[in-house]
Order: structure tokens, then C-alpha cells, then sequence
């Protein structure tokens, strides 16, 4: 099937409230523009320059859909990732979200959304709040969030997770479940510059489960584009 129709057939599977972002990484161009003109309205890329590669090479395409950057945030490349990102879904400490507030109010862009990501399987190889070196990490959590609540330049909108990957998805369902609480924790609380309201959870083998406890936004490439070849880019990195 082509990109095209994948995409068609998962928005006709996936419940019009939940939103897709269409993850990118090693794709060409060529593939993120049909998947625009199929009608996606939100790119996610792991990597500031090759969201500025792909931005430049959509060019007014670039513009009708909203960018969400999904990987680690290099403190260095935040200006930069200022200029293309609508969303920043991978803040996982003040320190990081003081950077971006602190940046946005010099770029005098109003506000920006961030969510926080939280790496809830504990894994080595990924970005995000680990639990494990936290716990009660849902206490670190809250008082992580009420220190955001002080940047007035951010809005706190959402929460990422990515899951460990196990084979069967079932197996990821205790981790979802405990971070749609959390979520639902914070959107409790009454706080200036925190508005929660994207549980951004579940990728091509998760989303199913991940829909069913809670998520109302899916990051989905595989489903789309078919498999990568591998997680290592053309450019050699490790995704
Ligand atoms: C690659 C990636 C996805 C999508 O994964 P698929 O299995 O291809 O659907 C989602 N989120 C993040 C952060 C990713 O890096």
C-alpha cells in the first residue's frame, strides 16, 4: 500500500479525537510530503537539522502542518529548534525547560507548548525522566510541574512517554496505565501556564493499547512509511 492509503486507513482506524503525529525519521522528503497531501497535520522529527533540512525542502508544505520535536533537545540547538518547532514534546528537567523559556522570551515568540516526556521504562538508550532514579517519581513530577508553571513563556500542555518496546503491546499496558494517571493527576491541578492536554502515547505496535488507556495522541512512522531499514540513519545517527 502506498503512503498515501496507510495513512488514509489509520485515520479511518484511529478515533477522530486522538491525534496523529507522523514520525519522520530517516524518511525522505518526497514521503513527508505525500504524507501532507494525504492530509496529516502534524510532523514529528528527532532531530533539529533534519528538521530544518526537511523544513527548507517542503517549502510553503512546511508551513500547513504544525512540527513537534520528539527527540532529545540539545541545549545549543534550542534557537534553532525555536524557529521550526510549534511543539516541544521532550523537556524532562526545569534546567531544560528554564533554557527554552528563557530563549522564547528573547525571540519574542509568545508562548510556547512543551510537554514533559517521561521515559517510563527506564531505559538507558532513550531521553526522558526516568522513574527509577525519581521515585515517587509522580511526586517529582507534580513538583517539576508547579516549578514550570513559574515560566511564563512555556505552556505546560501534555505528557510523552515512549514505552518500552516488547514484543506483545499488552506488555507495555501497566506503564501506560500508570503514567495516564499521573496525566490526569496534573490536569487536576490548578496552575498558571499548564494546561494538560495531549497524552502523547503509543507508537505503531503500541497505539492500540495506548489508546485504550488514555492516550489522545499517537507518534506513528512505521505504520505509514513501512520499516526503516534500521535505526541508524543515513547520517549515521542512532535514533
Ligand atoms: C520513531 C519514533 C516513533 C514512531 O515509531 P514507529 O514504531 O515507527 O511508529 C514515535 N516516537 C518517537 C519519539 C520516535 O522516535
Amino acid at each position: 500500500m502506498s503512503i498515501t492509503e496507510n495513512y488514509a486507513k489509520l485515520r479511518e482506524e484511529i478515533p477522530a479525537d486522538v491525534a496523529i503525529v507522523v514520525s519522520c525519521k530517516t524518511r525522505a522528503a518526497k514521503e513527508i510530503e505525500e504524507v501532507i497531501d494525504a492530509g496529516a497535520t502534524d510532523i514529528g522529527e528527532n532531530y533539529v537539522q533534519e528538521a530544518e533540512q526537511m523544513y527548507s525542502a517542503l517549502k510553503k508544505k512546511a508551513a500547513k502542518v504544525r512540527w513537534h520535536m520528539i527527540g532529545h533537545l540539545q541545549r545549543n540547538k534550542i534557537n534553532k529548534a525555536l524557529r521550526i518547532f510549534d511543539v516541544i514534546q521532550t523537556v524532562d528537567s526545569l534546567e531544560k525547560a528554564a533554557a527554552i523559556d528563557k530563549r522564547v522570551e528573547k525571540a519574542t515568540k509568545k508562548i510556547v507548548p512543551v510537554y514533559i516526556e517521561i521515559n517510563i521504562g527506564n531505559e538507558d538508550s532513550k531521553a526522558g525522566i526516568k522513574p527509577e532514579e525519581h521515585e515517587p517519581f509522580e511526586e517529582y513530577t507534580e513538583k517539576l510541574v508547579r516549578d514550570m508553571s513559574a515560566l511564563s513563556h512555556l505552556r505546560l500542555a501534555g505528557l510523552m512517554t515512549m514505552g518500552p518496546r516488547f514484543g506483545n503491546p499488552e506488555d507495555v499496558r501497566p506503564y501506560f496505565r500508570r503514567i495516564r494517571r499521573l496525566f490526569e493527576k496534573i490536569k487536576g491541578l490548578d496552575l498558571t501556564n499548564v494546561d494538560m492536554k495531549y497524552l502523547s502515547m503509543g507508537m505503531t505496535n503500541s497505539c492500540r493499547v495506548a489508546i485504550e488507556e488514555g492516550s489522545n495522541m499517537v507518534r506513528i512512522g512505521t505504520a505509514i512509511f513501512g520499516e526503516r531499514e534500521c535505526d541508524i540513519g543515513k547520517n549515521g545517527r542512532q535514533y
